[in-house]
């Protein structure tokens, strides 16, 4: 089929190269010229694994393209997807990109005649696709929902892992205006082997709130636990959750083996969930059911706990060194989490952020951010953690790259004017640190010499 996809971010781009993976014919649009072009070279905008293969592979075949206009694309195509931007702003979702590239989109139906479909596939709060969406596109179309199809089909791809996410999904929701929608986004994922659930537009936008919702809880809910821990000694979030997660309703046995289900990953303790969906969508949805006359306090209590995190993160290395002003502190991850390149929303500027406002120097360093980078406005970025750590008074671990527990933390230690260092994400905790260092683990209650011991 032929396929147009207006975005070329994460979803957009990741769904454009894998469908055009799949044999389809696609167009990328997007309104930035130095993302149409690194697309058009196969070179893909963000690091995802295994996405440029894909990219360039699909290019060299014919059939993949970036282009800067909707209007053209779209008359050209059977399905037009929007996958733009659905950021935060003051706590409300910021539909604009949605709205202009919907006018867009609407223009290329009007250009052309015949049946085709629009498919939102960006997160939007429920309503968003049969209201706005459906009146920008109709005014700018001038014909009726339903001379156009148009369908809801959230995306649940996750960063470091997108490709491998698209191509083999647990199910695809298809939020349907008529059935030949439906019908048509059957045939385009006729090849997907899992669960198709075919409903309402806003159920399949409440669907995807729900999923991001309940991650977000899941973080916020170890997280209670590890700020509970460290305000009692002699308990450890570690040993509570493993004893939590041996409960067979949550890592079944199945024929004689446990099963641990990827859901656990995110009942961990650490510095808070962050990156371009969670924070954001917990935000949207508060802000959608105020609207609606309600308080929706578990979102209210997931954020407060957010918040927090990184604040004791810091609270906790200013315990360990007495003060941080004049500190120099080396911050180790910069990208929400392992794998991506992505800062958007990371923990590690919160904790930046608050560590420059309580007067330490900050440098810090990250496997995929370039040293050459200044998307961290008053920091270094160095080019290695040893880089980073060289005469350091405490570093702190944001990010759990698996790299970080493999560097050999004796040489570092001697390198470091104090050898403070603060676990933020328990990834260190078997990975020899030598007796000389002070590690400070999250979720375990910490005692500065000379404190009082509170029972
Ligand atoms: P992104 O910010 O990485 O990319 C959005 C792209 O859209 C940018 O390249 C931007 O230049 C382009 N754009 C903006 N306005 C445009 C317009 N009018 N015409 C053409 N292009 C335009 O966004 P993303 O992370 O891919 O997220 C897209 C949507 O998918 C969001 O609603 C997000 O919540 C949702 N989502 C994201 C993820 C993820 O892991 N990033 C996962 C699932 C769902």
């Amino acid at each position: 089929m032929r396929v147009t996809v207006v975005g070329t971010g994460y979803v957009g781009l990741v769904t454009g190269a894998c469908l055009a993976h799949l044999g389809h014919d696609v167009t990328c649009v997007d309104t930035a010229p130095d993302r149409v072009a690194a697309v058009n070279q196969g070179r893909p905008p963000f690091f995802e694994p295994g996405l440029e293969e894909i990219l360039a592979a699909a290019i060299h075949a014919g059939r993949l393209r970036a282009c800067d206009s909707a209007a053209a694309a779209v008359a050209a195509s059977d399905i037009a997807m929007l996958a733009v931007g659905t950021p935060s702003r003051q706590g409300e979702i910021d539909l604009s990109y949605l709205s202009a590239a919907a006018e867009e989109v609407g223009k290329g139906l009007r250009d052309r005649g015949g049946y085709r479909v629009v498919v939102v596939k960006s997160t939007v709060v429920p309503g968003t696709t049969d209201t706005l969406v459906r009146g920008i596109l109709e005014r700018a179309s001038t014909l009726r929902a339903g001379e156009f199809g148009l369908a809801m089909n959230p995306e649940f791809l996750r960063e470091g892992s997108a490709v491998a996410d698209f191509l083999e999904p647990d199910r695809i929701v298809i939020g349907e205006w008529d059935q030949g929608s439906g019908h048509v986004l059957a045939d385009l994922y006729r090849s997907f082997d899992c669960p198709k659930v075919f409903t309402t537009l806003r159920n399949a936008e409440m669907t995807k709130y729900a999923s991001n919702a309940l991650l977000a809880t899941l973080v916020s809910f170890a997280n209670e636990f590890a700020a509970l821990c460290e305000a009692t000694p002699d308990t450890d979030v570690e040993e509570v959750l493993t004893g939590l997660f041996l409960d067979r309703r949550l890592s079944p046995i199945l024929r004689g083996e446990r099963v641990v289900p990827g859901i656990l990953a995110y009942l961990r303790a650490g510095c808070g969930f962050g990156g371009s969906c969670l924070p954001k969508d917990v935000a949207a949805l508060r802000d959608f059911a105020r609207k609606r006359g309600l308080t929706p306090r578990l979102l209210d209590a997931v954020e407060a706990v957010n918040t927090a995190r990184p604040l004791q993160l810091v609270s906790m290395t200013e315990e360990a060194l007495g003060s941080l002003r004049g500190a120099s502190i080396a911050v180790l991850g910069l990208a929400f989490k392992p794998g991506t390149d992505d800062l958007r929303d990371s923990p590690a500027l919160a904790v930046i952020a608050q560590l420059r406002e309580r007067g330490a120097e900050v440098r810090g360093y990250d496997p995929l951010i370039s040293a050459a980078s200044s998307a961290i406005p008053g920091i270094q970025v160095c080019r290695s953690a040893k880089e980073a750590l060289a005469e350091a008074d405490a570093a702190i671990v944001v990010t759990a790259w698996p790299e970080f527990a493999e560097l050999d933390w004796s040489d570092l230690c001697r390198k470091m004017r104090r050898p403070v260092l603060i676990d933020g994400r328990n990834a260190l905790r078997s990975a020899g640190i030598p007796d000389e260092m002070t590690l400070v683990s999250i979720g375990r209650h910490f005692e500065p010499e000379g404190a009082a011991i509170v029972n």
